[in-house]
């Protein structure tokens, strides 16, 4: 059996040599070959360089180089394209990701399972975020047709079917907490302690692309938010009118008494930032037609290790 591991890497010349020396010398236990896929992710830092050397140094690292930065989600999909193994694992290069459970994994992926994922504890994170986090999955649980768990990030093993349905979807923003679940196949978690980043640096999750991140959880997955639009809309509409008929009454057995302003500023505002709010939703869906639609590929290679093939997979 082939294993590969796919590891996305952006900027990460600090730690990149120890995952893959971690990486390889836990594997020695395991009764497994092995195969790295290293994804430069447009990295500005000596990444690629040292992606180059281990790969003279140990041909199972092998490495895809992309033209520029396009994203975690493209790195991954690159790194399953390119994955030949029979079993799949995607790890964060920063061990984040404790290379121990490695071991764990294949065991459970021995007794049948598709998708092993290792969900990490969030002590240590700021309060905030662990409850800001709770509550979105609820949300978005709430929402969305599939059903995604706080904490299981994209630390997983998959199986080769796995992994071919995943890249048989082909859509253009990709959500992969929400396609992984969407995938089905036999699954289990297993729960590991938060580890801090290693090798210095900032995680590169600002508050700004958490929020992206979020949006794109419930937009992805179905037109919930297109709905609750048509509702809320309904709503408002209906209370309006019965407002103004309201309105006229009392103009019609009393006259034209109040000057009306406050009402009229409160409904222009209300009704102006509900128009808004949901013209942004019906926005957010059309832009996401207009990406599909020109079919751009999700990553351009730049460079990868001399005679590298992609995956025994379906493109
Ligand atoms: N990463 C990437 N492209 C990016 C940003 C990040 O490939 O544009 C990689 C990064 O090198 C790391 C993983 O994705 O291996 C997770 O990134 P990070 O540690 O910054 O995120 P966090 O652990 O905070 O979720
Ligand atoms: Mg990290």
């Amino acid at each position: 059996m082939l294993l590969s591991v796919v590891v996305p890497c952006h900027n990460e010349e600090d730690v990149l040599a120890d995952l893959v020396r971690e990486v390889l010398s836990t594997l020695e236990q395991a009764d497994v070959d092995v195969e790295l896929v290293l994804v430069d992710d447009g990295s500005r830092d000596d990444t690629v360089r040292i992606m180059r050397e281990l790969h003279e140094r140990d041909p199972r690292c092998r490495f895809v180089s992309f033209s520029r930065n396009f994203g975690k989600e493209a790195a991954m999909l690159a790194g399953l394209g390119y994955a030949q193994g029979d079993a799949v694992v995607i790890m964060d290069a920063d061990l984040q990701h404790p290379p121990h459970l490695l071991i764990e994994m294949l065991r459970l992926h021995g007794e049948g399972y598709d998708q092993v994922i290792a969900r990490r504890t969030r002590e240590g994170d700021a309060f905030t975020r662990t409850v800001l986090s709770r509550l979105y999955y609820r949300l978005v649980n709430a929402m969305v047709d599939v059903n995604m768990q706080d904490g299981a990030g994209d630390f997983r093993l998959l199986s080769r079917r796995a992994v071919d349905s995943l890249l048989r979807m082909r859509e253009y923003n990709r959500f992969s907490k929400g396609l992984f679940s969407w995938i089905g196949f036999p699954t289990i978690t297993v729960d590991y302690h938060n580890v801090a980043r290693q090798g210095g640096g900032e995680s590169k999750w600002t508050f700004r692309r958490l929020l992206n991140y979020g949006l794109d959880g419930i937009m992805s997955f179905n037109n919930a938010p297109l709905r609750l639009s048509i509702y809320i809309g309904a709503i408002v509409t209906g209370l309006s009118f019965v407002y103004v008929i309201g309105l006229i009454v009392a103009a019609l057995m009393h006259g034209v008494t109040a000057p009306g302003y406050v009402t009229l500023i409160a409904a222009i505002t209300g009704m102006g930032g509900l128009q808004l709010l949901f013209l942004g939703v019906i926005g957010e869906y059309v832009g996401r037609i207009y990406y599909e639609a020109k079919r751009r590929p999700h990553y351009l290679v730049a460079e990868t290790e001399p005679g590298a093939r992609e995956g025994g997979s379906i493109r």
